[in-house]
């Protein structure tokens, strides 16, 4: 593996950009004394969410802005119950509309936010948005209390836009 990597150095900064970069939990002899160095291993296969690192904090505030701090995978806003942790509320990350390992880039354009269960890839993402029609069905048939909650968030979100 290490001929195959071009020689231990770039052996090992491979190893750093999967840990850092592409957020595979990858151990090695630093991390636990029964390693020895040039000794990896893979805790899971699934990568924690990236780009604190990578991603600087005011690009973060402009993408959680710009998607109305609202996760664009599934729709669960920041403070929403947690469906799969019952004791917390919605938490947003970012992540990459093109994926990382599919050369997306770290950039404004290629960014947006995302629930941390979508990130970690805890639900099915890639379901399609409600058409127009469906999402009045919803509207429609929900109780008045839910559909006052509704244009009260489209009235904070449009903030009297609506009215011209
Ligand atoms: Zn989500």
């Amino acid at each position: 593996m290490r001929e195959a990597a071009g020689g231990i150095s770039e052996w090992a900064r491979r190893v750093r950009e999967l840990r850092d970069e592409q957020g595979y939990d990858i151990l090695t002899h630093k991390d636990r004394a029964d390693l020895k160095p040039g000794q990896y291993m893979l805790l899971t296969a699934r990568r924690r969410a990236i780009l604190d690192r990578t991603i600087s904090k005011e690009i973060r505030a402009r993408v959680l802005e710009r998607n109305g701090f609202t996760c664009q995978a599934c729709g669960a806003a920041a403070g929403d119950p947690d469906p799969f942790h019952p004791d917390r509320t919605i938490r947003l990350t970012i992540g990459h509309i093109v994926d990382f390992s599919k050369g997306g880039k770290s950039e404004f354009g290629n960014l947006r936010a995302e629930c941390t269960n979508c990130n970690e890839g805890l639900q099915n993402t890639s379901l399609p948005k409600p058409s127009r029609i469906e999402l009045f069905k919803q509207i429609r048939r929900a109780t008045l209390d839910d559909q006052r909650v509704v244009l009260e968030w489209l009235e904070r979100k449009f903030g009297g836009r609506s009215k011209s």
